[in-house]
């Protein structure tokens, strides 16, 4: 990997300390940054069940959000390496053996998108180790087609974001203009190979693909339009949450001066908006949140 182009960046870096990639990453093939390591009972209720999710939060983040509610591990910090460890396939194989011990449900992996090549050799060292989870896809959809491709058959569900529409709002909170066409390609691609959505006797998910839309205060036409296209493209009954759970982190406001609206929690009525427009487009499997949902309670500790 001396020019990584493995995400929409195509940034060209050889994920060094001397030049590390836009996502952060200073690891080249065969390792892993790694953040956290949990059993995560957060997640939606198909994912979490009763005993967790066996999550791995990566360091870094190819979009990086100004809003991240993850902002402690996914912003890269000028001369600094990320918060986190590295771990080769084989230690973090070990790692999540250990953890399907203790009984959680599923493996989830949390913004993987920069260490897309290495996650099918993962994928084969937990199988060889006698792990027979589903593996979960937990992305911010912002990844190639080329990318995604070389995942089929690691990865059981994918449970993809789909954060902006308008290319004004992605370019300005994500600096991503691009966004929506990527994100749009990356969720076909992994319905594709995921067609069929399955659940087990106990309401887990082991395959398909679960949406995700995070409703942004003041951006509430966005999520429409996000909605529209899912209503168009993909089956009426997939999963989709619709997540009222934006939380405006007191550090991060000097960064949205521009975006006065990112400093307040979604309204009741915008939040009531979205779940309507989706209800009124035919998508039957939609899954809401409490309003106490937007704490940073529900933010690990980093
Ligand atoms: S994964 Fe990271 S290093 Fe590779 S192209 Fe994307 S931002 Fe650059």
């Amino acid at each position: 990997m001396s020019a990584c182009r493995l995400c929409p960046r195509q940034c060209d870096a050889a994920r060094t300390s001397q030049e590390p990639g836009r996502c952060g990453i200073r690891t080249g093939p065969g390792f892993f940054r790694v953040a956290k390591i949990m059993a995560h009972h957060w997640e939606e209720p198909y994912i979490s069940g009763t005993r967790g999710s066996g999550t791995v939060f990566f360091s870094g983040c190819p979009l990086g959000c100004r809003f991240c509610q993850n902002h402690a591990i996914s912003q890269p910090i000028p001369d600094k390496p990320l918060p986190g460890t590295d771990f080769s396939v084989r230690e973090l194989a070990f790692e999540l053996v250990r953890l399907a011990g203790e009984g959680v449900h599923n493996i989830n992996l949390v913004t993987a998108s920069h260490f897309a090549q290495d996650v099918p050799a993962l994928v084969r060292q937990l199988r060889s180790d006698g792990l027979d989870l589903p593996v979960v896809w937990n992305t911010s959809s912002y990844e190639t087609v080329q990318a995604l491709r070389a995942l089929s058959g690691s990865v059981d569900v994918y449970l993809p974001d789909f954060k902006f529409w308008d290319r004004d709002v992605s370019a300005g909170l994500a600096h991503a203009p691009d966004y929506a066409h990527v994100a749009t390609q990356a969720i076909l691609e992994m319905q594709r190979q995921q067609p069929q959505t399955v659940f087990d006797p106990d309401g887990l998910m082991v395959r398909g693909v679960a949406l995700r839309l995070l409703v942004l205060p003041g951006h509430h036409r966005d999520a429409f339009s996000i909605i529209d296209w899912i209503a168009r493209e993909l089956p009426p009954d997939i999963p989709l949450a619709i997540m009222n759970q934006y939380t405006p982190f007191l550090n991060l406001q000097d960064q949205m001066a521009d975006y006065p609206e990112m400093k307040r929690r979604v309204t009741t009525y915008e939040y009531q908006k979205v779940i309507e427009h989706a209800e009124q487009k035919g998508l039957t499997r939609l899954l809401g949140q409490e309003r106490a949902a937007a704490s940073a309670v529900y933010t690990p500790d980093f």
